[in-house]
């Protein structure tokens, strides 16, 4: 506010309401907070960003969330924390935060349609896929080179494709792309993989999975769609050309923290450093879900995770109020 002439000039957001609760990221911490935010009667506010459900909306099958003894659909299990998180009065809003300020209080959370002000914050901003930054990876994004099997193995059918990591992430996807391909070749740059010992049982039984070990896919070729990759033995240094139609990478994630840059304290990856009450080093500023957790990366401890910070948030609250 400013004072000219006598004439008090109300700010821009002056008047507007100041939120309890604002949660960025709409993944399965975000919407597991909202709904304990909700039941707490803070009728939270949920930024989702473009997209609801996280990563696990992207997963055709999660068959490891407790209760769905048949597994349930990434998508579809989203859909159902957001109905129930609802049902008790969270809103939420398709929009993208481009700036916070949390050296203010109440705290200032912009996106690209509004500003708002809010007593807490919980972030949720999750994590994206991490690219491989080899030649014609980004200029065949979208042709041919993928992150998402669920996204886009139907347009493999009878396709060969090359599948990149030796993670979970790898395995579960490549044996979901087998649906459609005609095969899937897993490049892993050792010989020994990172996933579950489930996944990768199921992948060695799989007729249409092969593996390439000690390898790493050095180019991706093609014009208009992806024809073959330069695929290179880290031990031998021997170089071949692989002919396939697809590369889906799945080598990891990095948090989505840019926002928060120089505000909040980070690890050396990026994670967002919380303590044992999911706080930040600012009282009233949570973190919960991937953006926080470099090792489970769970929906079911990112799911409970927000729930410990929604739970927080709200005797952060009640102390602060009283
Ligand atoms: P991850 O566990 O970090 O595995 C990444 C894989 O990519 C590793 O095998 C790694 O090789 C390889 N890699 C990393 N950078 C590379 C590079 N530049 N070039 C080539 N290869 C590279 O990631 P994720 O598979 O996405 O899994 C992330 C987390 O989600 C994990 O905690 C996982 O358990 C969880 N998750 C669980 C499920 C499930 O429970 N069903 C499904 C998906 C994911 P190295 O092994 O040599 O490091």
């Amino acid at each position: 506010m400013e004072l000219i002439l006598n004439k008090v000039i109300p700010s821009e957001n002056e008047g507007k309401k100041i939120e309890k609760m604002i949660i960025i990221g709409a993944g399965p911490a975000g919407l597991s907070a909202a709904l304990y935010a909700a039941r707490a009667e803070l009728e939270p506010l949920v930024l989702t960003g473009m997209s609801l459900g996280g990563q696990a909306s992207l997963t055709h099958t999660i068959e490891n969330y407790p209760g769905f003894p048949d597994g349930v659909g990434g998508a579809e299990l989203g859909e159902l924390f957001q109905k129930q998180a609802e049902r008790f009065g969270a809103r939420f809003e398709f929009d993208t935060v481009t700036e916070v300020n949390f050296s203010v209080s109440p705290y200032v959370v912009k996106t690209y349609g509004s500003e708002y002000k809010a007593e807490t914050v919980i972030i949720s901003t999750g994590a994206s896929p991490n690219h491989l930054g080899v030649p014609g990876e980004i200029e065949l994004t979208g042709k041919g080179v993928s992150y998402c099997g669920t996204c886009d193995g139907w347009f493999f059918k009878d396709k060969d494709i090359v599948v990149v990591g030796g993670g979970d992430s790898a395995l579960e996807e490549g044996v979901f792309l087998t649906r459609f391909a005609k095969t899937v070749t897993i490049v892993h740059r050792r010989n020994e993989l990172r996933a579950g010992k489930i996944l990768q049982t199921r992948a060695f039984s799989n007729p249409k999975i092969r593996f390439i070990w000690d390898s790493v896919v050095e180019k991706i070729n093609g014009n208009t769609a992806v024809e073959s990759v330069i695929i290179k033995n880290v031990k031998s240094g021997e170089e071949i050309t692989f002919p396939t139609d697809g590369v889906f990478v799945f080598i990891g994630h990095t948090p989505n923290t840019d926002l928060f840059k120089g505000q909040l304290e980070m690890d050396g990856s990026g994670y967002l450093k919380v303590d044992s009450k999911m706080q930040t080093e600012i009282p009233g500023i949570y973190a919960a879900g991937e953006v926080m957790d470099p090792t489970f990366k769970q929906v079911v401890s990112s799911a409970g995770w927000g729930a410990a910070a929604a739970i927080q948030a709200t005797k952060y609250l009640e102390e602060k109020n009283s």
